[in-house]
């Protein structure tokens, strides 16, 4: 039996915000073990979500739904959900007073209908919001009412906001989840992060030597981004851990130091902690990144034990007197050449006094290439004590995904040199 997801706000269907939660509710699904069989968005007119809920609910016996449980006038589910089910709407006197806690932190009164919040279709149980005011509710059905089969149903109503939907889901939900609908059969994935390695290529290290444990019911799948492809194993039944720690141990093998992760691991949090356990430090000298790696690095808690600074230079000037960079160089090679990503590199890493820098200067588009240095044309330094080098890379691509494959080759190249691995 499948869960259903309903995702609802008006926002999501004009394009102004990606729907984010289907995507992340259904990876963290999958990961426990559930199998969602459908997701839907909707508008969040009363029509549509209550029509949404009922014909989840007529083919399944657990459906969540997203939004619309905060103070404002287009913020319909909860009372939607009790007329739905003919619940009285109570208040919740605990739910109350942490909404009131919540604003005196803040110094703050009440605003206008934030009370609304505390408010429950009779016989839900309430989910609490440690990250903001509306909690969630589970709802249980002792007979599904849109259901011709006889039985029950649960149903789980979220905050919209994503920084108070995730954690509630993963501190407060998934336990609920677990009680109440146990995942079917035994399941196990793992998920092995790759860097600056095609998909294909990938596909063809592990796919030979894995095909016998997908006769014995491994499944693979590979998911490529932006200068990282995750190579996902999973298998379910009674051998599903012995099934995937197999294909693991195959997988490294095969692979070897292309893998930097698993899980969720970011490459960024990779080269961090590398460099905290050696106790070595880093800085970044951006030029078309325009600090986009010093952002990915500085996102990592516990950055600033290894992280000295950033300097983003991205006129000729800047290079010149904040890095150093002669300007005999710039007028011979150009700024987007070996030479400059070179002297970016080590004037910096001297400056900052770092064990690494790295450099990025390239020419992102849509305008400024040439025939010898057409647009995506980047080169990236490194330099430390021992040397100063550059590499040349062409990613023709978008303006943020060109700073997404930047870094990403900066970052793995200063993982492969932490680890003396060859690039
Ligand atoms: P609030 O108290 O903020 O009104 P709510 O539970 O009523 O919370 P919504 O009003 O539906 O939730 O959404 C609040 C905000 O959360 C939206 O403006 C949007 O930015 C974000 N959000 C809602 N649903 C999604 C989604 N599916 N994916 C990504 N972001 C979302
Ligand atoms: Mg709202």
């Amino acid at each position: 039996m499948g869960i259903e997801i309903i995702n609802t706000g008006s926002e999501l269907m004009i394009g102004r915000v990606l729907n984010t939660h289907s995507q992340w509710l259904c990876a963290q699904l999958d990961s426990l073990g559930y199998t969602v069989s459908r997701q839907v968005t909707v508008n969040d007119d009363g029509t549509s979500i209550v029509n949404a809920v009922k014909e989840a609910l007529s083919r399944s016996e657990m459906v969540l739904v997203t939004g619309g449980l905060g103070p404002t006038t287009d913020d319909l589910t909860r009372p939607l959900i009790a007329r739905l089910f003919g619940r009285r709407l109570l208040t919740d006197g605990s739910t109350l007073e942490r909404i009131r806690g919540f604003f005196a932190k803040r110094g703050t009164s009440v605003p206008f209908h934030c009370e609304i919040q505390a408010q429950y279709p009779e016989g839900a149980l309430i989910i609490p919001n440690d990250y903001g005011t509306a909690p969630g509710l589970l709802i249980e059905l002792e007979q599904n009412p849109f259901r011709s089969k006889i039985g029950k149903a649960v149903l789980i109503l979220l905050p919209g906001p994503p920084r108070e939907l995730r954690p509630m889901f993963t501190e407060r939900v998934i336990p609920l989840l677990r009680e109440k609908m146990p995942p079917a059969e035994n399941y196990v994935s793992l998920t092995l992060k790759t860097a600056c390695t095609g998909e294909s290529t990938i596909e063809r290290q592990v796919a030979p030597a894995l095909e016998e444990l997908v006769r014995q019911g491994l499944e693979i799948g590979y998911c490529a981004r932006v200068g990282e492809v995750e190579l996902r194993l999973s298998a379910h039944g009674s051998q599903a851990q012995q099934i995937v720690d197999q294909a693991e141990t195959i997988s490294r093998a095969a692979l070897g130091e292309i893998i930097f992760g698993t899980g969720s691991d970011k490459l960024e949090q990779t080269v961090v902690h590398l460099l905290s356990e050696r106790h070595q430090t880093l800085s970044t000298a951006e030029s078309c990144t325009g600090g986009f790696i010093a952002h990915r690095i500085t996102n990592v808690p516990g950055a600033s034990e290894i992280f000295m600074g950033s300097c983003v230079t991205y006129s000729n000037k800047a290079k010149i007197n904040l890095l150093g960079v002669r300007p005999e160089t710039l007028n011979q090679y150009g700024a987007v050449s070996e030479q400059t990503a070179c002297e970016m590199a080590e004037g910096l890493r001297r400056r900052m006094n770092t064990d690494y820098a790295v450099s990025a200067t390239g020419i992102a588009g849509p305008g400024g290439g040439t025939p010898e240095k057409p647009v995506g044309t980047v080169y990236i330094g490194l330099s430390t004590a021992q040397k100063t080098e550059a590499r040349k890379q062409v990613y023709n691509y978008d303006r943020e995904a060109f700073k997404t494959a930047v870094s990403q080759f900066a970052l793995d190249w200063i993982r492969r040199t932490i680890l003396t691995l060859p690039q």
